[in-house]
């Protein structure tokens, strides 16, 4: 493993978005009773199950009004994310799901049912989310700076052009899901998932690295702005952490 390797997985690692529980691994394999009476005699330790996790929340309910009021943050938070933690652990065990990680598991989810896709991608996706927004712009008038500007100009000839078009394809998504800024083949791509899609699934129609995401989930904005999704986008700009966006940057 060299240097570049050993720092992204010691930073997967660090974002906490993955815990292997090696005290549940062990109760478990203290009560295996099949395990005990293997007839082939061969002792087969189980390997301890993948969980999901969420991160801590990097700062206060109330840090991003009045982008985002502090109640649609708590139930966001606490409801929403946590059911998908709950739920998509449930059904790794319940399934008997088998994955290194939770970045094998994204890619391979379309081997797993509709419950692992939906809840896994909902872990990963506000995980990611939650980081790349912050409280007040990272720079004046909430605009990136330095290699992120730059990235955008060139790719989209102005970061006003980005962020129209970044709109564009959270208005347009239909229903549920995310807007997405992704890198792939070094090039900057915008597109949209439907319901909990992740672009780092196997299955989803916009695949690449993740740079910048936006929830257009209803519960992302109805309590403050109702069925206004273009004013909950027009003021989501003003809490983007473009320094978050800076270090996904390749
Ligand atoms: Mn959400």
């Amino acid at each position: 493993m060299d240097r570049k390797q050993f720092l992204s997985r010691s930073l997967k690692v660090s974002l906490g978005a993955i815990v292997a529980g090696p005290a549940l691994a062990s109760a478990a394999s203290c009560n295996s009773a099949p395990e005990a009476n293997d007839p082939t005699g061969e002792t087969t330790p189980s390997a301890p199950a993948l969980q999901l996790a969420q991160i801590a929340l990097p700062y206060a309910y109330t840090a991003l009004e009045p982008s985002i009021d502090a109640q649609t943050m708590e139930i966001h938070y606490t409801k929403h994310h946590a059911a998908y933690v709950k739920n998509v652990n449930e059904a790794i065990a319940a399934e008997r799901v088998v994955a290194k990680d939770e970045a094998d598991l994204l890619a391979r989810i379309g081997s797993f049912s509709a419950k692992v896709r939906n809840n896994a991608g909902g872990v990963w996706n506000h995980n990611f989310f939650w980081q790349v927004m912050g409280p007040g712009p990272s720079t004046p008038l909430g605009a990136p700076g330095g290699k992120v500007l730059d990235a955008l100009n060139a790719s989209f000839g102005s970061f006003d052009k980005f962020k129209e078009a970044f709109t564009d394809a959270g208005m347009k998504r239909f229903g549920s899901g995310w807007a997405w800024l992704v890198e792939r083949n070094g090039q900057l791509v915008i597109g949209s998932t439907p319901n909990q899609d992740c672009p780092l699934m196997d299955v989803s129609e916009l695949k690449g690295k993740p740079l910048l995401a936006l929830d257009v989930w209803e519960h992302a904005y109805y309590l403050k702005y109702q069925n206004k999704r273009n004013e909950y986008i027009a003021n989501w700009w003003q809490v983007v952490n473009w320094d978050e966006v800076a270090k996904r940057m390749a």
